[in-house]
């Protein structure tokens, strides 16, 4: 009987999904606090490692002129296919910054022990201008990837797995991590996810507490501020009065609407 109580004990803890943990993360280093043996360390690549050097082509200018499209008149479809494409083009072209100062040291000193990884909702054609913006601010994904291999497959559009990072084409990032774990035969203990949006960091969480592993997710916080200070009147000059070889900075866009507006 005690044996037979001892089997379905350890049966209940060895099926039942393990409950996860979402927590606030004012620093980067916040991941710190969690690190344990065989746990995989899983980051967002927007506001969490890297922003573009000024406001247009940021999280928030791309969620403005989504917005804006539909005011319009455009369907939210055509709206969301506009602002991806605008998107990508600034993305292609800006340079960037890194979010947090002390960030590339962090992700090196965690390579020598835990292996890291990039996942984002970025489309597969960002793939290789992201390593590059990356590895101009000093950060290489590739360096304790949890898979030297590329992986491509579907989930529900084609999803990249290049260089350390996932690119999942606007789809969940769960069930695109999950896959990608499988897929490269990889079976960590812990996951711990820093990302700045608390909806992908619930949409993980569920994901990985299906399959069994350790959950800790940190939402982001400090780039909360960064956000704050979008002014949709700047990205505009930026958008409509930069070129190809140069992005209007924030300070030039500022001046250009002091001297519009005098
Ligand atoms: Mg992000």
């Amino acid at each position: 009987m005690k044996k037979f109580v001892g089997l379905l004990y350890s049966c209940f803890f060895t099926c039942a999904p393990l409950a996860g943990v979402i927590l606030e993360a004012p620093h980067f280093k916040t991941v710190c606090d969690h690190l344990s043996d065989e746990c995989l360390i899983v980051l967002d690549i927007d506001d969490t490692l890297l922003l573009p050097a000024q406001m247009l082509g940021c999280d928030e200018w791309f969620l403005y002129e989504n917005k804006k499209y539909i005011k319009e008149g455009f369907t939210p479809s055509e709206a969301l296919e506009k602002v991806i494409s605008e998107w990508e083009a600034v993305r292609h072209l800006t340079n960037v910054v890194v979010v947090e100062p002390g960030t590339a040291e962090i992700v090196k000193q965690w390579q020598h022990h835990y292996p890291v990884m990039g996942l984002t909702t970025q489309g597969i054609a960002l793939a290789t201008r992201t390593v590059q913006q990356l590895q101009s601010l000093e950060i290489d994904l590739t360096l304790s990837a949890p898979s030297k291999a590329d992986h491509y497959f579907i989930n529900r559009h084609g999803v990249l797995y290049r260089d350390g990072i996932l690119f999942t084409s606007g789809t969940p990032k769960g069930k695109a991590l999950i896959k990608l774990l499988e897929l490269a035969d990889v079976h960590p203990k812990k996951i711990i996810f820093l990302n700045d949006k608390a909806t992908h960091l619930k949409d993980v969480e569920s994901e990985v507490e299906l399959n069994g592993m350790e959950f800790v997710g940190l939402r982001y916080s400090y780039p909360d501020a960064i956000k704050a200070r979008f002014k949709p009147e700047i990205a505009e000059i930026q958008f409509h009065h930069s070129s190809f070889s140069h992005i209007l900075t924030d300070e030039e866009a500022t001046e250009w609407m002091k001297t519009r507006d005098n």
